[in-house]
């Protein structure tokens, strides 16, 4: 059964397969360039290839779009591997690198050059630059542009062989100088570079284009629909031209709309700068917009596809809330996270009659929705912390929480009431004196007596110190892409790290593990935890606060 066409691409890919259109065949890839960790804008990429092609019966490749041999790394690999599987996908063994594609591209160039569908060209790059033209100036033919093919084929393989110096020659398609569009004006097919390349060495010191490289793979990999963002449209023109001429199978490119999100950069460059430059901790750096801080901070794969869908797929550019991303994580953390207490701004809270040294521990569920989460371990005593803002001396009328002579219910414990206050010689409160109803145990009367304020809290002998993170947007401004310099609109104060009290069972949670605090948020165990303290990273606060 093919779903219901739900957009622009959708509709394309079901109209193709029911006109028999590559014998009903769908193939796509995900082809990111290993230079850099991936990010929402890729998770916007990869839920519509991988997703396409398992809504369609189709197949999406992963391909390691590595013909650049500068940038990339095998820490970069690595970790696109890691962030794709995390997020659902899987690829089986349709892993490939464009890499094992250079003898292929190098037969295609030979091709076009027997075809006279290109030449060596001997200008220097600003010259190529200055023949180019421009939007409203038709560009000029190179003087080189009327090598024999014999010339040509020689210069091509003297280029690889390495005779050549970087920037002395490049191999250009032969197409036409006036085109209206600048891409086709005789487009750079091929340069040298004399570098490494992290997969194939010193074997290759020419290296082709984008433009070149990437129909070529597309169309090698049986490729049906090449997704792209909408920066590429220019570029289909030439994608088709080369498929084309090469009689090859003849991908379709289709262009979409890049995800632009508020309050953060969407640029591999610019996530670098802020990598290399120490603006942030590292790659996975919980506010960065990558995948790897997208899951340190606590956002679940399940979140971000269902980011992914609602933000959909259109040709029309836009810019969407980082806080519908934070509506996507609220929405499944409150269906799979137990409920547990801690304490971020302690106040001292005496039980005047509980008895000295008496500590009772609670069964207490882990989910009051759902019981099969199970249950944990709480310990209730005479001394306990409460959050500081749940008391206030002088109290509204609507307020519900602590203040003195107020009863309230500490959650599935006790009804207290709050005698009196003890202040320090500067006359700020360091402690409320209360008393319990030993009859409301469990966090219930009989006597149906309405207590409205329910707060959170921890018994202070068993409480556990924990380091919180508590983050905030890294920029301070909607569109930081929009300034002549990102950096100068960094949140300075994105990142508050804050000394929690926390109940045994919380510090007893693994590494990984995303828990609500109750009445406070979301929040996940930290990989810079250790034996003695606990650290979380706050997700998303409970409701919407910006
Ligand atoms: P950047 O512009 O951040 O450097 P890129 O486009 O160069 O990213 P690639 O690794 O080449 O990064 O991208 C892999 C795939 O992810 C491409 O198909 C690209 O179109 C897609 N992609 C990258 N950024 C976005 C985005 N913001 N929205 C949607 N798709 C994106
Ligand atoms: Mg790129
Ligand atoms: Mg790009």
């Amino acid at each position: 059964a093919v779903k219901q066409p739900s957009d622009f691409i959708r509709t394309r890919i079901q109209t193709d397969l029911l006109n028999g259109k590559n014998n009903g065949r769908l193939h796509t890839r995900f082809p990111p360039e290993p230079n850099g960790y991936l990010h929402l804008g890729h998770a916007k990429s990869i839920c519509l290839n991988f997703g396409v092609a398992n809504e369609f019966n189709g197949l999406c490749n992963l391909r390691l779009d590595d013909t650049n041999p500068t940038k990339e790394e095998v820490e970069y690999v690595d970790s696109i591997r890691n962030d794709v599987k995390w997020l659902g996908f899987s690829w089986d063994d349709r892993e490939f690198f464009a890499s094992d594609y250079f003898e292929f591209f190098y037969e295609q160039a030979v091709r076009l050059i027997k075809m006279d569908k290109a030449y060596v060209d001997s200008l220097s790059a600003d010259e190529i630059r200055a023949y180019r033209g421009t939007l409203k100036e038709p560009g000029k033919n190179s003087p080189y542009r009327n090598r024999s093919i014999e010339e040509n084929l020689d210069l091509f393989k003297r280029m690889r062989n390495g005779e050549f110096e970087d920037g002395t020659h490049v191999l250009r398609a032969k197409i036409d100088m006036s085109s209206p569009n600048v891409v086709m004006r005789d487009p750079t097919l091929y340069r040298i570079r004399k570098v490494a390349h992290h997969r194939t060495g010193d074997k290759w010191c020419i290296y082709p284009m984008y433009d070149f490289a990437h129909c070529l793979s597309d169309s090698h990999e049986g490729v049906t629909h090449s997704l792209c963002t909408l920066e590429f449209e220019n570029n289909r023109e030439l994608y088709d031209w080369v498929l084309e001429n090469l009689e090859l199978f003849r991908s379709q490119q289709i262009e979409f709309a890049r995800l632009n999100i508020t309050r953060t950069v969407l640029s591999k460059r610019k996530l670098i700068q802020l990598v290399q430059e120490k603006h942030v901790n590292g790659w996975d750096d919980p506010r960065m917009p990558t995948l790897s801080g997208l899951r340190r901070r606590g956002c679940t794969p399940e979140a971000l596809r269902n980011f992914c869908s609602r933000i959909g797929v259109s040709r029309a550019d836009n810019m969407v809330e980082y806080s519908m991303l934070e509506f996507c994580m609220r929405e499944h953390l409150n269906a799979i996270a137990p409920r547990l207490m801690a304490v971020l701004d302690p106040i001292k809270v005496v039980i005047e009659n509980y008895p000295e040294g008496q500590v009772e521990w609670f069964d207490m569920p882990l989910d009051p929705e759902d019981e099969s989460k199970g249950k944990r371990k709480v310990p209730f005593g005479r001394t306990l912390f409460i959050e500081r803002d749940d008391f206030k001396e002088e109290a509204p009328k609507k307020y519900h929480r602590l203040s003195v002579g107020k009863e309230v219910r500490l959650r599935y414990a006790y009804y207290i009431v709050c005698q009196s206050v003890v202040k320090n010689e500067q006359g700020d409160i360091v402690e409320l004196r209360c008393t319990y109803d030993p009859a409301t145990k469990g966090g219930w009367s009989e006597d149906g007596r309405k207590v409205k304020g329910t707060l959170h809290w921890v018994e202070a002998e068993n409480a556990v110190k924990a380091e919180v993170r508590l983050y905030d947007y890294l920029f301070k401004v909607d569109n930081p892409s929009a300034e002549d310099d990102f950096l100068t609109c960094i949140n300075q104060d994105s990142l508050k790290k804050i000394e929690a009290y926390i109940e045994p069972a919380l510090n007893q949670r693994e590494i990984g593990d995303i828990v609500q605090f109750e009445r406070l948020g979301y929040f996940r165990k930290d990989e810079d935890s250790t034996q003695n303290k606990s650290v979380f990273n706050r997700t998303v606060g409970l409701k919407e606060s910006w």
